[in-house]
């Protein structure tokens, strides 16, 4: 008995082991060079690298790209967006293709990471793919996004949906999005002609590195996103009454800057006073008339709630309205919210989409957890014209969006491996 249950435990180690051997991965140096070799494009004295989109570095940096994917046998080209298409044929010519991809632009003072590991990841993909002969049925789309920082310009004209009142927006380089788009290569008169319909491509993926946190903290390997959480704002208004700090008694004071102030602290109670990952903050304030001698008789705030559920944005916002009606009575100060036009919905992964990712991840024997993005990203513009997926890699110490920003060789190696065999097990089951 012993013996059999015995032998039934090798047996199922030996074909766990060749089930896992049969698990295709990538050259984990050759990707953590290529990560290395982009962050020379924009170098600068103090060892910094510097790409904001549009810059000399940017066009650079996309050149490199574009020579790469031609060496590797793909019809490539920028598109009327400034957006790097290659495309890998595949067998089936009646398939979509399956696309994924990330950008390279970063913020100024950013990290070689975000971003940077998703595009140089899919690149290691296909390599791998041409090494080892193997064809899909689908045709394979890598996309490098233009201007991801400076409002997901890229996958929004993509999705169709990147407005004119954007092409005027200078960043930080001097252009504007309209100069910056011709620079990449891209033609402003023609950008509606970049839109693709709903039903052009199988699906989308991006790998990326999650700018929190959760995965370091909690030991995980990848992080599959299942969704980004949409945001809504308020201007929060709170009316006193300016007078004498000297001569005005504590009980007879309308003092709107210490409404202002309980309100904050409410905003932080009832945010975390909901199950869940929803986050409420305020991040800005403003007292008048701002001296040290008068009581402040007018502040305004603002207020922000993020969630990957609109009802739950609702039901903070509509939680903390009943708190500030009380503080309004309480410190005998008028308060009014206002919501502001920047509302972004929440965009959701597609659930089969994150079930392939789940499933290539613990192939590779990996450990998974499902999870938000605080995030914008690429991703949640493609998901309204794909069914779309997002894998997560740790960033370490949580830190993005700074030259101290970092993701193990590792742990890079493990999010393009669950890129690489989801794109398989989606050529394989997807239409
Ligand atoms: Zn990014």
């Amino acid at each position: 008995m012993i013996n059999s249950k015995r032998l039934l435990l090798a047996f199922s180690f030996i074909t766990t082991s060749i089930f896992l051997q049969a698990q295709l991965t990538v050259n984990q140096a050759r990707l953590e060079k290529r990560i290395m070799d982009l962050a020379q494009f924009g170098i600068q004295e103090n060892g910094q690298t510097e790409r904001v989109a549009f810059s000399d570095a940017d066009l650079a940096a996309q050149q490199w790209v574009i020579s790469q994917l031609k060496e590797m046998g793909l019809e490539t080209h920028i598109d009327f967006a400034g957006n790097v298409i290659g495309i890998r044929k595949g067998t089936d010519p009646s398939k979509k293709p399956i696309s994924f991809g990330s950008h390279i632009d970063r913020v100024p003072n950013g990290g070689n990471y975000d971003g940077c590991v998703g595009s140089m990841a899919a690149i290691e993909v296909l390599m791998i793919l041409n090494e080892n002969k193997i064809q899909t049925k689908h045709p394979l789309e890598i996309i490098i996004f233009s201007n991801e920082e400076g409002g997901v310009m890229g996958s929004r004209a993509i999705a169709g949906h990147l407005g004119k009142k954007a092409l005027p927006i200078v960043n930080s380089t001097g252009y504007s999005m309209a100069e910056g788009i011709m620079r990449l290569g891209g033609d402003t008169t023609r950008i509606t002609e970049v839109a693709r319909k709903k039903d052009e491509i199988a699906a989308f993926l991006e790998l990326h590195i999650e700018q929190g946190g959760t995965l370091e903290k909690e030991d995980i390997q990848i992080g599959i996103v299942e969704g980004i959480v949409g945001l809504a704002w308020w201007e929060v208004e709170f009316t006193g009454f300016a007078n004498h700090a000297g001569t005005t008694p504590m009980n007879a004071r309308q003092d709107a800057l210490l409404a202002a102030a309980k309100f904050i602290v409410a905003v932080n109670e009832v945010t975390s006073s909901f199950e869940g990952a929803q986050v409420g903050t305020v991040g800005k304030i403003k007292a008048e008339p701002g001296a040290p001698n008068v009581i402040p008789g007018k502040v305004v705030t603002s207020l922000e709630i993020r969630d990957l559920s609109l009802e739950m944005i609702e039901k903070v916002y509509e939680a903390i309205k009943t708190r500030a009606k009380e503080i309004a009575k309480a410190s005998n100060v008028q308060i009014e919210l206002r919501p502001l036009d920047t509302t972004a919905d929440p965009a959701i992964m597609t659930a089969a989409i994150q079930d392939e990712i789940a499933s290539s991840a613990s192939q590779l024997g990996l450990t998974t957890k499902r999870m938000p993005s605080g995030a914008g990203h690429d991703a949640q513009d493609m998901a309204l014209i794909a069914p779309t997926g997002m894998i997560f890699i740790p960033s370490k110490g949580g830190i993005s969006h700074s030259p101290k920003e970092f993701s193990s060789a590792t742990d890079m190696a493990n999010g393009a491996n669950v890129l690489l065999n989801t794109i398989l097990s989606l050529d394989k089951n997807l239409d």
